[in-house]
């Protein structure tokens, strides 16, 4: 499962790096590479066989002389036959397995938050965070603010309420980062609640929300807006 999940991550990097959400499109390709990642060792051998040797086997008899050998080196208690089917069904397994993870992976990608219109995933442009005195008087303010219009001037008016409490004596904060489509630039809100404990804030993964807006609401001046490569970067 895990080699699976290394060997499609090169879908998952190129969707994310140019903010894709993957089309059905790409599932002929995600079963293409599982072929070739499945092939790939038996084809670097093959070269190498070819290379060292006088050989002139084609790669399918190549293969099946490598399953052939397996069989050899591991029949002795169960008989040829049945190691030689073990040789197949591994393979079918590893294919099986490794599309299994593409499809994973496919599907966790395609359920991220995105723009509507351009299926783009979202960039982050601009970030604020509200410090609260306790985790009873954020959570308020978050059911507060879900229960609103995202669209409407009342939603605006409540993000920018000011709540800040020293960070240093708050032991709960809002973090509303600001994303925007490359493509229309709509907008969205994700809103993530931090804890602090002993050792620093640790994320509350469970309340971490994206609301995607209205194409033509802009809360660019309700998020404050803090230069993303700023000192002050949240962690
Ligand atoms: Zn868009």
């Amino acid at each position: 499962m895990v080699l699976g999940i290394f060997a499609q991550c090169g879908f998952a990097i190129g969707w994310v790096r140019f903010k894709r959400r993957p089309v059905l499109l790409h599932l002929p390709f995600i079963v293409l590479s599982s072929c070739l990642a499945l092939f790939m060792p038996y084809w670097l051998a093959y070269l190498y066989h070819l290379g060292t040797t006088t050989s002139t086997d084609s790669f399918s008899d190549f293969v099946w002389c490598e399953g052939y050998y397996f069989a050899l080196t591991n029949a002795l208690p169960l008989g040829l036959g049945r190691y030689l089917s073990a040789f197949g069904i591994t393979l079918l397994l590893n294919f099986a397995m490794l599309v299994f993870c593409g499809v994973i992976m496919f599907m966790v990608h395609r359920e991220k938050p995105h723009c509507p219109d351009c299926d783009r995933f979202f960039r982050l442009s601009q970030w604020d965070k509200k410090v609260f005195k306790d985790r009873l008087s954020l959570d308020t303010y978050l059911a507060q603010i879900k229960r609103i219009n995202h669209d409407s001037s009342e939603f605006k008016s409540r993000l920018s309420q000011q709540v800040n409490f020293p960070e240093q004596e708050g032991s709960a904060r809002l973090l509303m980062r600001l994303n925007m489509c490359p493509d229309c630039q709509r907008q969205s809100l994700t809103l993530r609640v931090d804890d602090y404990e002993h050792y620093g804030w640790s994320t509350d993964v469970r309340q971490t929300t994206t609301l995607v807006l209205d194409k033509h609401t802009d809360l660019s001046h309700e998020v404050t807006p803090i230069a993303l490569w700023a000192a002050t970067k949240p962690d």
